[in-house]
């Protein structure tokens, strides 16, 4: 199931510089992508259609999840690919989910038969990543709070845990003590190349929360220190950032981490570094259809900015998650009334804040795009008009989009938040007490027809009141001074 032992390297090195700019030529790349593209699309609107007529998504379920099966599958096998096409034969490359960015079982299964593995960062998400199936020497923790705890069953599983600050390896020390431990062990460290965009979501600035920073006074040669006096440390880790970072950054702080590892295994007089865990954070085209940038074009930039990366001396770690799922998923909801108010109509959907949490609170940040769909689940032909698309939770900052232009909508309409497997619907913020949606995976039958697949079930309104402390309704009037 997992291939990165065998290192699947074919060392062609395309001379072709980025194609992030677009797909405007007409290289087979581009033709690829673009066709995957559209085919993706198309499917994305037969499932809709299908989810209305099968009853997924009706009255009494007036929001769903959706993941296309086919999609993930291309997603992974694009990226492996991309990494393949750059490095060394025999090199090898664990490509590790960061389950945070979808956290759902079957999501990890699938991309553990697709030979991806896990990156973890709290015991909710390797206790989702075991339940998929991955495999111990497929999962890294990177979590920036872990406990002794933690530490302790991650040695005792050997997964591999990358330690983010001194006090962590301090405690990694004491768990060690004089034994050869099975997991192998990093630091991670921030490059401090400086952010993107997005602020939140900047983990490379000069006072980024993440790993050792690199470049304060006595950092570097505390970091340099740290490995000569262990020598069961073989990992170096950097994570540059997330969506908003622009891709020569991300390359920089990469650059960065490889030049401190050269540095260690030269004063170490050996090769003590032997894997580099690059991180995740390829953005994605929240604008489009279009897969940009892609991870060729990624791949083909780390392998100019960093040769020595790729030429098969280390083995390589990723982390992608956002990139690998966001444009996999699509949130369904059914219209339940619409309205005007000051003027412009205003659709009232299920769809809001629960699940939508970023584009909710940051909508300059997170603007995502939206379909619009007739009651039956085709596509809605115009007149277009601007209107506001509202979720369900009580505060007026609740919209999935405001002044947006799209065909007029009515209620028991369907509207489709697109790109939004990752980050999105599997995120839930409990807001109103308001359900976590059903998600489905689809996959087309071959015959015109659409399989559906239960992910992850509805939450029930049973369940709301029992993990809201049904149990104990009596606590607090029955709490009484001794
Ligand atoms: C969040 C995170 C990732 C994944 O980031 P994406 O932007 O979703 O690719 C990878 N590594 C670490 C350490 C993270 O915190």
């Amino acid at each position: 199931m997992f291939g990165w032992k065998q290192g699947t390297g074919t060392h062609r090195r395309r001379r072709r510089r980025d194609e992030g700019e677009g797909m405007s030529d007409g290289h087979p790349v581009y033709r690829q992508q673009r066709n995957a593209d559209e085919e993706r699309a198309a499917r994305r609107d037969a499932a809709v259609r299908a989810a209305v007529e099968q009853g997924l998504l009706g009255p009494g379920s007036p929001l769903v999840g959706l993941l296309d099966v086919t999609g993930i599958r291309q997603a992974a096998a694009r990226l492996r690919q991309a990494f393949a096409d750059v490095t060394a034969p025999g090199t090898p490359v664990l490509h590790a989910f960061a389950v945070k960015a979808t956290p759902l079982v079957p999501v990890l299964r699938l991309l553990a038969e697709e030979g991806i593995g896990a990156e973890v960062a709290s015991p909710g998400e390797l206790a989702l990543a075991r339940a998929a199936g991955v495999p111990a020497e497929a999962t890294v923790l990177d979590s920036p709070a872990k406990t002794t705890a933690e530490l302790r069953e991650a040695l005792a599983l050997g997964i591999a845990v990358n330690a983010d600050n001194p006090q962590e390896l301090a405690r990694l020390d004491a768990l060690v003590g004089s034994s050869v431990p099975r997991s192998p062990l990093g630091i991670r460290v921030n490059p401090q190349v400086g952010g993107g965009s997005i602020e939140a979501l900047s983990t490379a600035t000069a006072t980024s929360k993440f790993g050792v920073a690199l470049r304060d006074e006595g950092a570097r040669e505390w970091v340099v220190k740290a490995f000569l006096d262990r020598p069961w440390l073989t990992r170096l880790h950097a994570h540059t950032g997330s969506q908003g970072i622009p891709l020569p950054r991300l390359a920089q702080g990469i650059a960065e981490t490889y030049r401190l590892a050269e540095e260690i295994n030269e004063r170490a007089g050996r090769r003590q570094i032997d894997t580099l865990d690059i991180g995740g954070g390829l953005p994605v085209n929240f604008a489009g259809e279009e897969t940009v940038p892609t991870y060729a074009a990624y791949a083909r930039l780390l392998a100019e900015t960093v040769p020595g990366l790729f030429d098969g001396r280390y083995g390589l770690v990723t982390e992608f998650g956002r990139s690998l799922l966001a444009k996999q998923g699509t949130l369904l909801t059914r219209v339940e009334y619409t309205k005007t108010a000051g003027g412009r109509p205003v659709a009232v959907t299920h769809a809001g804040v629960q699940v939508a949490t970023r584009t909710v609170y940051a909508p300059q940040s997170w603007p995502l795009r939206l379909a619009a769909y007739d009651a039956e689940g085709r596509p809605k032909p115009g007149p277009e008009a601007v209107q506001d698309i509202a979720g369900p939770a009580c505060f007026a900052g609740d919209l999935l989009a405001e002044a947006r232009s799209l065909a007029l909508l009515e209620p028991g309409d369907v509207v489709a938040a697109l790109d939004t497997g990752a980050y999105y619907f599997a995120h839930h913020y409990a807001y109103n007490s308001l359900p976590r949606p059903a998600v489905y995976g689809y996959l087309p039958d071959g015959r015109g027809g659409i399989a559906f697949a239960t992910v992850r079930e509805a939450q029930t309104v049973e369940e709301i009141v029992t993990e809201a402390g049904a149990a104990h309704a009596t606590a607090l009037t029955s709490l009484k001074l001794p």
